[in-house]
């Protein structure tokens, strides 16, 4: 019956933790306002219930970002109106944006006419998410990437081969990002904690070369 209060770190977002020890067969956890609630059996040692805590709270928290992302944005209006731009539109019975899949953008079940879509996409512009729906729904058609897929495609999705790219280029920050050096993040617009906002940069040649090369700097970066 022992309890003791401390935080995990998850997906970036601080949860208190509190461990219950309890007659129980598993290891148990709720997410209620902020707290990881875990129960556990007496025989599991600290360090597996931990881990193991830590595992349930990804999932909770994802589980309930989802959650939260489908409250506030309909994906089901979105997929139906892409699906109507289709010569022969496929059936959209449902579409929500999902946090459980992390290596796929989409995908669209034809049993069930249902659309799973990653909610990063939520944070990129809309043009990007709309030819992923795009994407999935033209599958119903060419479940390959063949010729008379890219072209149907582009048909319902001018925005196709830009959303293309710009999700490659996504990708491959998601993957680069742990091994970037401090620099060269900040180079990519990602303001670390001590870095100063462009506008207040004070070069030593300032204002001694009108035109020169901070105010150059200054006016690049709007
Ligand atoms: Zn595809």
């Amino acid at each position: 019956m022992t309890e003791k209060l401390r935080t995990i770190e998850v997906d970036g977002m601080t949860l208190a933790l509190r461990i219950t020890r309890k007659r129980v067969k598993n290891i148990n956890a709720r997410l209620v306002d902020g707290e990881l609630r875990v129960s556990a059996p007496s025989w599991v040692s600290r360090a597996d219930v931990e881990s193991a805590a830590a595992e349930l709270a990804r999932t909770l928290v994802r589980r309930e970002r989802a959650r939260e992302v489908n409250r506030r944005h309909d994906a089901f209006e979105l997929a139906r109106r892409v699906a109507s731009r289709f010569p022969e539109p496929p059936a959209v019975n449902g579409a929500q944006f999902s946090t459980a899949q992390r290596s796929r953008w989409g995908s669209y079940s034809v049993r069930t006419g249902t659309i799973r879509l990653n909610a990063a996409l939520r944070t990129m512009p809309a043009w990007v998410l709309e030819a992923v729906v795009a994407h999935e729904l033209a599958h119903v058609s060419h479940p390959d990437h063949s010729k008379a897929f890219w072209r149907l495609l582009r048909r319902v999705c001018p925005e196709t081969d830009r959303a293309q790219a710009f999700l490659e280029g996504v990708s491959w920050l998601g993957g680069a990002w742990g091994s970037l050096p401090p620099v060269e993040r900040g180079l990519l617009g990602v303001a670390s904690d001590d870095r100063e906002p462009v506008g207040q940069l004070r070069l030593p040649w300032a204002g001694s070369s009108p035109g020169g090369g901070a105010e150059r700097l200054e006016r690049g970066s709007e």
